[in-house]
């Protein structure tokens, strides 16, 4: 789950990470108060869950894919600017009259930055905050990395454009320290990192305390990715925090009820909203028309290639898991056929703890609640197969049946034309 910037310098400040001062605001009034309490020199930044903010551009709903294109195709004249006539979704302001003015081009408009995608994010709230005089940006973040198994520190002196861009032109600008999770943070990584960002002295120092708190925030809070870029020296030489990102491991947010209530579910993909209240919790929304309900990972990875292969697409991934209550089988149909792009469901189920009768019961449920609208290809095996088979017939359920996974793949793709 992902945090907005303000949130995740919040998280960061209390545990000892430099930010600069500042407050979120829903109104341009709002804005303006804090530019005041703040003296009237400051930033204005959009928060919403996507980067490349500075850059990207406001625009109303209708016109979001049109700058989209924009964006992608000519940047040069496009760009969103800080300071400027192009509008973009960070600005800076030297007086609350500005601020206010800032507030009030970038609230209830759509930012649309080449993170976002065409849709675009509609910007509910701006995070106002004191100005920084920048001397020197850099990047900093805290991954948590599956190949080594252990955190990941990164960093660089290009800070304040796309670290991805930066990792394919010169990928030796990135330092890469790996922490030993047994061990903890450790100073040597303090230090080889302020050598390596070419910072001595205070900042150097200063640098330490700020990478050894973020470190801090990253595990106390279960983070997959805590990100700074750009970490700024600024011109009267402190070593703060500009930008933040923060994202915590889904699975774990039970334990942290603090960060579990920032979420911004207008900010997910409405179907994954959905799939999570409806308690289908491995789903993941994706660009085709066939609509997938498979138990386990494995297979349902299996069942996207497969489908790839017959020349489809998948409309997502969904892991049904073990499943022992048909109502969670009428759940999943209810999410995919929630997306207007599906145009054939594959249901491939592999019986073993899971039962192919109750996948049965819960497809003839579906039909009974919900009405199936598309047409539905049935791949079974496995435990109480017999069962399953007898269910489907007594209904007399109107569905394509396949024996291997392949022809079951052609069979959806052919139904889904
Ligand atoms: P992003 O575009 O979504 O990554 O948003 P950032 O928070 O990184 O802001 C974009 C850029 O705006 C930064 O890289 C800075 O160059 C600039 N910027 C943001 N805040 C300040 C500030 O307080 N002072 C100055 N001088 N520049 C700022
Ligand atoms: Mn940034």
């Amino acid at each position: 789950m992902k945090v907005h910037e303000y949130q995740a310098k919040e998280i960061f400040a209390k545990h000892g990470v430099a930010v600069p001062k500042g407050r979120v605001a829903s109104t341009p009034a709002e804005a303006r108060a804090i530019a005041e309490e703040l003296g009237g020199k400051v930033v204005v930044k959009a928060q919403i869950h996507a980067g490349g903010r500075g850059k990207g551009r406001l625009v109303n709903e209708d016109e979001t894919s049109s700058m989209y294109e924009n964006l992608t195709n000519d940047p040069d004249n496009y760009s969103g600017q800080v300071v400027g006539d192009r509008v973009g979704g960070v600005r800076l302001a030297n007086s609350v009259d500005e601020a206010e003015q800032a507030a009030d081009a970038i609230l209830g408009k759509f930012l649309v930055s080449i993170q976002t995608g065409t849709a675009g994010k509609l910007v509910k709230n701006v995070l106002v905050e004191e100005q920084s005089a920048v001397a020197n940006e850099m990047y900093l973040a805290i991954i948590m990395d599956g190949v080594e198994a252990a955190p990941l520190i990164m960093a660089s002196t290009e800070g304040g454009q796309e670290i991805e861009e930066v990792a394919r032109r010169d990928p030796d600008a990135i330092v890469r320290i790996p922490v030993n999770p047994a061990a903890g943070y450790e100073s040597y990584i303090s230090r080889t990192l302020a050598n390596r960002l070419g910072l001595s002295g205070q900042q150097a120092v200063d640098l330490g305390v700020l990478v050894q708190s973020l470190y801090d925030a990253s595990l106390a809070n279960d983070a997959s990715q805590a990100e700074i870029n750009p970490l700024v020296v600024t011109e009267d030489g402190r070593v703060i925090a500009l930008d933040a990102k923060f994202s915590v491991d889904d699975n774990a947010l039970f334990r942290h009820e603090e960060v579990a209530e920032m979420r911004d579910k207008d900010e997910e993909d409405p179907l994954e909203v959905l799939a999570g209240d409806l308690g289908v919790s491995n789903f993941i929304k994706l660009d085709g028309n066939i609509g997938c309900i498979v138990n386990g990972a494995g297979l349902a990875m299996a069942t996207m290639d497969t489908i790839k292969l017959a020349g489809g697409e998948p409309a997502n991934f969904l892991d049904i898991g073990t499943v022992n209550d048909p109502q969670r089988v009428v759940n999943a149909i209810r999410v995919i056929s929630e997306d207007p792009s599906v145009e054939a469901i594959l249901v491939n189920i592999f019986g073993g703890m899971a039962r192919v009768d109750i996948i049965a019961q819960g497809v003839i449920d579906a039909e009974k609640q919900l009405g199936l609208k598309v047409p539905v290809v049935m791949r079974l095996v496995g435990t109480n197969l017999a069962e399953g088979e007898k269910l489907l017939e007594d209904a007399g359920l109107d569905v394509i049946r396949a024996e291997g996974l392949g022809e079951a793949a052609e069979k959806v793709v052919a139904a889904a034309g």
